[in-house]
């Protein structure tokens, strides 16, 4: 993932190296606020895990499948979160397929500030779809702001893609 050329996510970075407070968590506030889904870009919510699309992706379509419990170590996320974190990770898949007709997926975890973790608090997994040849697509042309104008339409095409596949 760290290959990928992504310059929108600078600002995201010096964002989040500034903040070191416990408070500053945006999955426990979007977790917290259901009536901001939309404007949060979360795109499911199921019984103890969410899926919300990352706003400073590495690809169009990169989401994050976080529980709502603010959960640091793998070790302490319940069976049920065990349990819908992949349920929401296959889930997600086939949405995407279903959407965007990926060649490929990144799926991970990155636990740890120092492993790239920009939230290293509350544990969230990563999925993106790949297309072959996308890492030189993407350094060609992508400019600060493309991607992230496409969000808001992209969260409800993948809405209208969950409908599909559940
Ligand atoms: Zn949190």
């Amino acid at each position: 993932m760290g290959l990928l050329w992504a310059p929108w996510r600078i600002p995201y970075l010096r964002k989040i190296t500034r903040q070191s407070k416990p408070d500053a968590c945006f999955f426990c506030e979007y977790a917290a606020s259901p009536k901001k889904d939309k404007k949060n870009l979360v795109v499911l919510r199921g019984k103890a895990c969410f899926v919300v699309l990352n706003r400073f992706p590495y690809t169009g379509g990169h989401v994050l499948v976080a529980p709502f419990a603010h959960r640091g170590e793998m070790a302490l996320l319940s069976p049920e979160e065990r349990g819908e974190i992949f349920d929401l990770l296959i889930l997600m898949e086939r949405a995407l397929g279903t959407l965007m007709h990926p060649q490929g997926y990144n799926i991970g975890l990155n636990i740890g500030r120092a492993a790239g973790a920009g939230i290293p608090g509350h544990l969230h997994f990563h999925i993106l779809p790949r297309w072959n040849g996308d890492h030189n697509f993407m350094s060609s042309v992508a400019q600060v702001k493309v991607i992230p104008q496409a969000l808001e339409e992209l969260h409800s095409e993948l809405q209208k893609a969950l409908r599909t596949v559940r």
